[in-house]
């Protein structure tokens, strides 16, 4: 029997019919990029929806990334974690900062901020979290520590869109967050991004970085990028920012069946909702114990794949693991025990907003024996 291909994302489009008219409209305006009407729409909604004083559109999840270091002169070296997708850390290597890995919580997955403060020296100038599959980081305990030792926090939120902790959006940690409008992310824009900043003048100065440093026809103040959006995929976001809701609900509805499934299944461990936040479902990873289950990571991983489903390894080889960055003291196994663990044992289930039934019970079927 021939089955069908089960991907573990599929992306969030708007109908082609609603983007016509958005188009049509670009085309007769003329303005394809450089701060459109467009762009501008969807900053202010993005702005509203995110529940964020300011937010500037990026063209990727990486570049807010690398333009938020330059904004806050991060310079020496940079706490961060391991267990995170390999932009993080290529932010840090393109600005001359030498990345810091500290390990992480074995619940959250997140940074464990009762490491941080042993990984601190003179040189160190920033911490780099990442909301590791949109759980919040201990936000609290690591702006203690940042204030303590007079440090900047940018937390890569390219998971988080949409969290909230108490009704409050997670977007107003530290000093920035960035946030990844990729295909593959809960909200996408095809590629695209955005730096959140809580200070209007913090919100210019990016706003001249992502465009060459342009302050005005003649005047550069700061050697810039490129890291504008679009016209095209501002309406498309627009357009998409409408079923995001939707889109949410439906990854919730797949979180509980697979939890409702997994339950009770042996070496199988999976993370909950936390008290107070309000997820995204960006990710839903299973954590095999391979002796109780009785069956490694990567043979279930395999068998997963021969029956046309795609689970991803998400975060596996840790960054620290990859040959720019193995040679750093901090990037030894010994450092980072917890974070080797939770990426050996990790397997991401397809997740998506249109994972029907008889998906959902296809990979569950594969998964519990
Ligand atoms: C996706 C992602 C990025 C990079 O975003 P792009 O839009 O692909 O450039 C950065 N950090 C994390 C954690 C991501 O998952």
């Amino acid at each position: 029997m021939d089955e069908k291909l089960i991907t573990v994302t599929s992306p969030l489009l708007p109908s082609l019919d609603d983007f016509l008219p958005y188009l049509q409209d670009i085309w007769d305006r003329k303005w394809l990029t450089n701060n459109g009407h467009y762009h501008q729409e969807l900053e202010k909604a993005l702005c509203e929806y995110l529940k964020v004083p300011y937010i500037s559109l990026f063209t990727n999840g990486t570049l807010p990334l690398m333009c938020a270091l330059q904004a806050l002169r991060i310079t020496g070296e940079v706490i961060t974690t391991p267990f995170s997708f390999v932009a993080t850390t290529h932010s840090l290597w393109w600005n001359g900062i030498k990345p810091v890995f500290v390990d992480i919580d074995p619940d959250t997955c997140n940074i464990d901020p009762a490491k941080i403060e042993a990984a601190i020296t003179p040189r160190t100038t920033a911490i780099m979290p990442v909301h590791v599959y949109g759980k919040p980081c201990d936000t609290e305990r690591i702006q203690e520590i940042a204030d303590k030792y007079g440090l900047k926090v940018i937390y890569d939120a390219a998971h988080a869109f949409g969290v909230e902790v108490d009704g409050k959006s997670i977007l107003e940690a530290g000093d920035m967050s960035t946030l990844s409008f990729h295909a593959t992310k809960v909200y996408n824009t095809i590629e695209g991004g955005a730096l959140v900043c809580h200070d209007e003048k913090v919100k210019r100065r990016i706003d001249y970085l992502k465009n060459f440093g342009f302050a005005g026809e003649t005047t550069i103040v700061a050697p810039g990028i490129n890291g504008k959006m679009d016209e095209v995929r501002s309406a498309y976001g627009l357009l998409n920012l409408k079923q995001v809701d939707t889109a949410i609900e439906g990854r919730r509805q797949v979180a509980i069946k697979y939890r409702e499934a997994l339950r009770n299944v042996e070496g199988v461990g999976f993370m909950e909702d936390m008290l107070g936040v309000r997820h995204n479902y960006s990710y839903f990873p299973i954590f095999i114990d391979a002796e109780k289950y009785g069956m490694t990571r990567d043979e279930l991983y395999s068998r997963m794949k021969g029956r046309q489903v795609l689970g991803r390894r998400y975060f596996y080889p840790l960054i620290s693991e990859f040959p720019t960055y193995r040679g750093l003291e901090s990037a030894s196994p010994d450092n980072l025990p917890v974070a080797h663990k939770v990426a050996d044992s990790v397997i991401c289930l397809p997740m998506h907003h249109d994972l029907d039934t008889g998906a959902i019970n296809r990979v569950i079927n594969l998964i519990v024996r």
